[in-house]
């Protein structure tokens, strides 16, 4: 089995755009904000909870996103990705021990100039029929309002969370809990860093041979 992959980058680094790309390598995609999204949309109790924290882009709490993540993976039959989780150093620790601690385990670090996020951020959106992501300057669809990959018309829809100033909270929490994160992988010889400013097929090439 291959290593779960634990990608750790800055909202609008690209994870999502290089995950949904290494799912055809085998990997399962799981991000905790795809499933604390489909729990607001669902109208849940939980996603009644969250849809503020989210909406403001603070951090739902720890134990909340841990029990969310471990109803809906199981880390023994497939290789994950994990995006969005670990967010902190306590979440590292308590994935390492309460999921991965008998899993071969690799993380990778997006590493990107956060300066120029916002914009890729505010730009950024999402086909809401098929999760394909596009970005309205650098990679736009091919026509305008239509998703290129399941052909679903007007769809395409900016996150609440992708405006410009809930975008500077979500970087500037990025920004203080990196470092202990990217500590606790390197000290277990398990964190490699990929450079996340190149284009699409660049990152992704450098993510192939990272992974082989
Ligand atoms: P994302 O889709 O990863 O950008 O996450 C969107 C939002 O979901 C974040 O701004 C948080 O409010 C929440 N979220 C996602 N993952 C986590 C996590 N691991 N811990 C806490 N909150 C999270």
């Amino acid at each position: 089995m291959k290593p779960h992959l634990i990608i750790l980058g800055a909202p609008g680094s690209g994870k999502g755009t290089q995950a949904a790309r290494l799912v055809e390598k085998g990997f399962t995609h799981i991000s905790t904000g795809d499933l604390l999204r489909r729990e607001i949309a669902k109208g849940s109790e939980l996603g009644q909870k969250v849809s503020g924290i989210m909406t403001r882009g603070d951090l739902v709490d720890d134990n909340t996103v841990m029990a969310l993540l471990k109803a809906n993976c199981d880390v023994d039959k497939v290789s994950y990705i994990f995006d969005g989780f670990p967010r902190n150093i306590a979440q590292a620790e308590m994935l390492q021990a309460e999921l991965l601690s008998e899993s071969k385990t690799l993380a990778v670090y997006f590493k990107i100039d956060l300066g120029i996020l916002i914009n890729r951020v505010v730009n950024r959106r999402t086909c809401g029929n098929c999760g394909e992501i596009y970005n309205l300057t650098t990679k736009p669809p091919r026509v305008a309002e239509v998703c290129d990959k399941c052909g679903a018309h007007g769809a395409l829809k900016q996150r609440k969370d992708d405006t410009e100033e809930v975008i500077s909270n979500r970087l500037k929490i990025f920004a203080d809990s990196v470092d202990p994160m990217l500590a606790f992988y390197k000290s277990k010889s398990a964190l490699v860093e990929i450079d996340a400013s190149m284009p699409e097929n660049v990152v992704f090439s450098a993510l192939e041979k990272v992974i082989c």
